[in-house]
């Protein structure tokens, strides 16, 4: 049975998703704020997090960027209908998935089951390596050269999704969906942006490129450097 942890700060939506959920066949835990949310998620490692995103002392978003340089679990983020700004935040810090509130525990049981499905065959070998580029996948480290890269967790998702496929040009559209999980919404400069900070962490540039080729009109490509 999957174990869910739930970080909402209203007991009555906690009350109602808590029962919802365990008669669909969940295992869940809850916290009310943010740190206690952390702190749970480190020690019991559920299988998946439902985070809202508007919670007193510890928001949902900072909850969320602390979590994710220590840990990959999925989390589906839960926003008011108002909240894009934020919501957008979320994504890009490294929520999988989002339900906007009011949602029905069927729907948001959908999505977990759906994130659940996605992420466990998503895992790929524990270690990537292409030319002097090693990225270890399950604890989100990237080193290059055997120097350690820092990147925010968008970028990680990024360089581990083309360094799955070397050699292999992935469009822009491709990229919103299976790394911004934002199938019909997004921009291509969302990608530009990211792909620029990763170069640039990276040591190169779009006009002296090494591992991150563009290929124009069509996409990106990731590749061993000539040389
Ligand atoms: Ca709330």
């Amino acid at each position: 049975m999957p174990h869910l942890l739930l970080v909402e700060d209203d007991a009555s939506i906690r009350t109602a998703l808590v029962r919802a959920l365990t008669g669909r066949g969940h295992v869940v835990s809850t916290a009310a704020d943010g740190l206690a949310g952390l702190s749970l998620a480190v020690d019991l490692r559920p299988d998946l997090i439902v985070l809202d995103l508007g919670l007193p002392g510890l928001d949902g978003r900072s909850m969320l960027s602390m979590l994710r340089a220590v840990s990959a679990v999925p989390v589906i983020v839960a926003t008011a209908r108002d909240d894009d700004a934020s919501l957008v935040a979320a994504l890009d810090a490294g929520a999988d998935d989002y339900v906007v509130k009011p949602f029905s525990a069927e729907s948001l049981d959908a999505r977990i089951r759906a994130v659940l499905r996605r992420t466990a065959g998503d895992i790929p070998a524990r270690s990537l390596v292409v030319g002097g580029l090693e990225i270890d996948v399950r604890a989100r480290e990237v080193r290059l050269d055997g120097v350690a890269v820092e990147l925010s967790p968008k970028e990680f998702d990024l360089l581990a999704y083309l360094a799955a496929r070397p050699g292999e040009v992935v469009t822009k559209r491709e990229l919103l969906t299976e790394v911004w999980r934002l199938p019909y919404g997004g921009a291509d400069k969302t990608v530009d942006v990211h792909l620029s900070w990763l170069r640039r962490k990276l040591g190169e540039s779009a006009h002296e490129p090494r591992y991150l080729l563009t290929v124009r009109g069509v996409g990106v490509k990731l590749v061993e450097p000539a040389g």
